[in-house]
């Protein structure tokens, strides 16, 4: 048995391990009254706290924490309400013939001690929002957030201490250190939302415990507009999503492929409708927030000189302000394949845009490249949508919008390898944080009791037909 009595996380552990029954036997009822404290917390107790935490950590417009930091939260919460009672129910399954005599079930049991590690682009969201379902399916959980947005962190860890006892839900705060020593635990599953380079770390780490983990991973999410689509909507929706928390959203499209023979007018909208939402100098506009640190604003300035000498040419924006973190909407053509920002996720506020003449050209791009998290399509035809939807592998797809597919519950959110392995939101999510346990009862006599050894050949002849006819 490995000795964890040196890790500082061992003890909250060890607590929220001897209490996993009590939590996970609590009622449905019980369950859903912890849900709306936290709701209540979020919409009404801590709802300024949470608004001025993250315009200090990152400038994050207050409507834009209002859509995508407490909203999906509460929106979740709600979800949860209405389903939880159908999800915990036992769900009787068909018995086989061969097994006459006996009843079978699914019961959707707690996986136990959870850990969720978050990233710090919607730290309320994708800290939260796990919780929900791990608290839904009647789990202990330890959060750490990211060390990025240290405000946010605060603000969340006075709201779990005000809700929830810590030997149900603990919050850690803390630098990269705090996340590997938690990593040691045998935690009995992992959620970890963040870079696809850290999910590998997070899963090498549970293979030593054999835990279970929801990989929510990031990666270049493309998108296609062709030459059905109307421009001028197809444009709006991108640049909402793309500029949207600065472009620092998993989801947010990464770079654009156009119909060559919209390319002027795609980008006569483009610039017509940025100057609109944002003003002709963004810098000023209350509607656009910053890169969330130094580290960051100077990655993606790296990205845009790096584009610089290989001769890509900026249509728009480009400008950027060190003191701030700013850096503008930017809109940037012929960008080579071997630059920085058609290597990496670009995680901010820089656009750049491919053209192309037959569809066929991207199918094979996007296939050379990692499955991405999204894949947008904006179309008229749909029977290019459905080619592009059938010959290509993705997280999941919008048509004629970006990001929305986040806020439906109906849907699994999450990637497919290097984008993620698992899915979130409603029903999945509780899937994710429960074992689906098999239970099958005998009541009388079944046929197998008949066939047990010494073997002979009536029994044979038995099993004989019931390969036949069952
Ligand atoms: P990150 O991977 O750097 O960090 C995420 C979390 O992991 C943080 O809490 C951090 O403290 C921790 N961490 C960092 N390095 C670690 C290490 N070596 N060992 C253990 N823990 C470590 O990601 P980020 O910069 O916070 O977020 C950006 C990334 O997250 C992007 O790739 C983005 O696409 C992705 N993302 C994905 C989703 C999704 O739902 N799929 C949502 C948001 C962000």
């Amino acid at each position: 048995m490995t000795d964890y009595s040196d890790n500082r996380y061992f003890k909250l552990f060890e607590k929220q391990k001897s209490h996993q029954f009590t939590i996970g036997n609590t009622s449905c009822k019980t369950r859903i009254k912890k849900l709306k404290s936290l709701k209540h917390a979020l919409e009404v107790t801590y709802k300024d706290s949470i608004r001025e935490a993250l315009y200090t950590d990152f400038k994050k417009p207050y409507l834009e924490t209002d859509l995508t930091e407490i909203y999906p939260v509460i929106d979740e919460i709600n979800f949860v309400a209405s389903n939880l009672k159908t999800w915990l129910a036992k769900q009787k399954v068909d018995t086989p013939i061969a097994l006459l005599g006996s009843s079978s079930w699914i019961k959707n049991e707690p996986k136990g001690v959870c850990l969720i590690i978050s990233p710090w682009n919607f730290p309320v969201n994708l800290t939260f929002g796990p919780l929900v379902s791990a608290i839904a399916a009647g789990n202990t959980v330890i959060l750490k957030p990211s060390e990025m947005t240290p405000h946010t962190s605060k603000v969340m860890s006075d709201i779990v201490n005000d809700i929830f006892n810590d030997h149900e839900v603990a919050l850690v705060e803390g630098e990269v250190e705090v996340s590997q020593e938690l990593l040691k635990l045998p935690f009995n599953h992992i959620f970890f939302t963040g870079s696809p380079q850290v999910g590998k770390i997070v899963m090498k780490a549970a293979s030593e415990h054999l835990t279970s983990v929801t990989l929510e991973l990031g990666g270049k999410s493309p998108v296609i507009i062709d030459d059905t689509s109307n421009l001028d909507k197809a444009v709006k929706k991108i640049i909402f999503g793309k500029f949207l928390n600065a472009g620092q959203t998993c989801i947010a499209p990464d770079y654009v492929f156009i119909n060559e023979r919209i390319k002027t007018e795609f980008i006569q909208a483009f610039k017509t409708t940025l100057k609109t939402f944002y003003s002709e100098n963004p810098s000023e506009s209350d509607s656009f927030g910053r890169i969330v640190n130094q580290k960051h604003f100077k990655r993606l300035k790296s990205y845009l000189d790096d584009a610089s000498t290989r001769n890509a040419s900026i249509e728009f924006g480009g400008i950027s302000d060190e003191r701030d973190n700013y850096i503008e909407p930017t809109l940037i053509f012929d960008v080579s394949e071997d630059s920085e920002l058609m290597q990496n996720e670009i995680f901010g506020p820089i656009l750049p845009v491919k053209t192309y003449k037959a569809i066929d050209e991207i199918i094979d791009y996007i296939n050379s490249k990692e499955k991405p998290l999204a894949l947008y399509i904006f179309s008229k035809n749909k029977k290019r949508t459905t080619q592009i939807i059938n010959n290509t592998r993705a997280g999941s797809t919008c048509i004629n919008h970006n990001l929305l597919q986040f806020l439906n519950h109906n849907l699994p959110f999450g990637g497919s390898n290097n984008s993620g392995i698992g899915k979130s939101h409603g029903y999945f999510g509780f899937l994710e944080f429960s074992n689906q346990r098999s239970v099958l009862k005998q009541h009388t006599l079944g046929a197998v009791d008949l066939l047990m050894p010494p073997y002979n050949n009536f029994k044979q002849k038995i099993v004989d037909l019931t390969i036949k006819w069952f």
